[in-house]
């Protein structure tokens, strides 16, 4: 049975904050918003992001392809290169131990460089491009850990390598093979163990386990929730698989055209999704966990963020879009264990409001479909 299947029923917020000291917050995203830079004009990848993550939490990112989650989580990191730019917010890093919080958006490379590997670190997608191929794995980890601990001895460093790869299910022998002579799961498995060499409390990772198959999949997740439940450090784990995160997240923020539309615990999403773009999205997945149901795509295409429709910017493809929806821009606000950017259910109109424009809305469907 793998790790996954035993986890057992998902928490709620109360338990999950119980669980890790809802005092013990680690990164806060404040107002974060990051831009590309092109001749056509600058395009908002992330608009005006506000998440917190806790130490040692899980926190999934999911969303359709260009909704911006890998430009928010390399923004988290600060590794975002030109076109994109950190155009407005903060991102504040809790050290721990009374130590102030930190803004990273405010700080140059030299001012970054202590938060890297040993503080954040990062997964991408494809391992290959990360590893570097003609250097022996036992060597990318030594100079790893020695150039952020220059007292580690080169034998310790890779002892320590070899508890890592290990960790992964990659016997130690692998240490002086090149990452050209791995099969493509297990260079994805020595990425993540790289990324751990440092002990770091946070590990971004950017659909880690998309370029490979589903029992390679299984595997890798199990193994990564394995060193995670064993060195404590958080996650933020992007990827469009909203069934995925189900699995393995505490919490989950949904992103849609650049912003960020719902956050809940896994818990809450599973059984009560809120916002329709979340619901059409748990439609969309199949359950890893669960019998299969019949599935349903999401009609229409995301939006192409330079010309964002006015207001929601799901309207043109929701079915309970009402008229306001298009008028003005829904607030993410706070909802019972989480959050939601929807007129349906953000409380920003009245009750009376909001039957009012359903009232007009199912009005004119009838009117549309019944002209006479
Ligand atoms: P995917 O699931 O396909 O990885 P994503 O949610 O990670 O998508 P991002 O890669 O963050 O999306 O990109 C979001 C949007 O940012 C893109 O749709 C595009 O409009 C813009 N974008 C991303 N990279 C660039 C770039 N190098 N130059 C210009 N615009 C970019
Ligand atoms: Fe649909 Fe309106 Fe809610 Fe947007 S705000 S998701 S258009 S109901
Ligand atoms: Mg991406």
């Amino acid at each position: 049975m793998t790790l996954i299947q035993q986890i057992g029923p998902p928490e709620t917020e109360e338990q999950i904050l119980a669980r890790l000291d809802a005092s013990e917050v680690l990164l806060e995203a404040r107002g974060l918003c990051v831009d590309y830079v092109t001749e056509s004009g600058n395009i908002r990848a992330c608009d005006d992001i506000d998440l917190v993550l806790r130490r040692g939490e899980i926190l999934g990112v999911a969303g359709e392809s260009a909704s911006g989650k890998s430009t928010l989580l390399n923004a988290l990191g600060r590794l975002q290169r030109m076109p994109a730019a950190t155009s407005g917010g903060e991102i504040l890093f809790h050290p721990g131990d009374g130590e102030e919080p930190v803004d990273l958006v405010a700080l140059d490379e030299e001012g970054l460089a202590p938060y890297r590997w040993t503080r954040i670190s990062i997964v991408m997608q494809s391992a290959m491009a990360s590893l570097n191929p003609v250097i022996r794995l036992g060597e990318q980890f030594t100079d790893v850990i020695r150039t952020h601990d220059p007292r580690v001895t080169e034998r310790e460093a890779l002892q320590q390598a070899g508890e890592l790869l290990s960790m992964v299910g990659i016997g130690e022998d692998r240490l002086t093979a090149f990452p050209f002579q791995l099969s493509g799961g297990m260079q994805q498995r020595a990425l993540i163990a790289l990324s751990l060499a440092c002990d770091p409390d946070l590990v971004l990772m950017d659909e880690p386990t998309t370029a490979v198959d589903v029992v390679m999949q299984r595997q890798i997740l199990d193994q990564v929730l394995a060193a995670q439940a064993r060195l404590g450090f958080a996650v933020v784990f992007v990827t469009h698989d909203l069934s995925l995160l189900l699995e393995i997240s505490d919490r989950i923020a949904i992103m849609y055209g650049g912003r960020v539309v719902e956050v809940g615990t896994a818990a809450r999403l599973h059984d009560g999704a809120k916002h329709p773009y979340t619901q059409a999205l748990r439609r969309a997945f199949p359950p890893l966990t669960e019998p299969i149901r019949r599935l349903s795509g999401i009609p229409g295409s995301p939006p192409d963020l330079q010309d964002l429709p006015t207001g929601c910017a799901f309207a043109p493809r929701c079915d309970a879009a009402m008229a306001i929806c298009s008028q003005r821009r829904p607030e993410l606000r706070d909802i019972e264990q989480g959050r939601s950017a929807c007129y349906l259910t953000n409380g920003e109109l009245s009750p009376a409001e909001l039957a009012e424009q359903q009232r007009a809305r199912d009005a004119a469907r009838t009117a549309e479909e019944d002209p006479a």
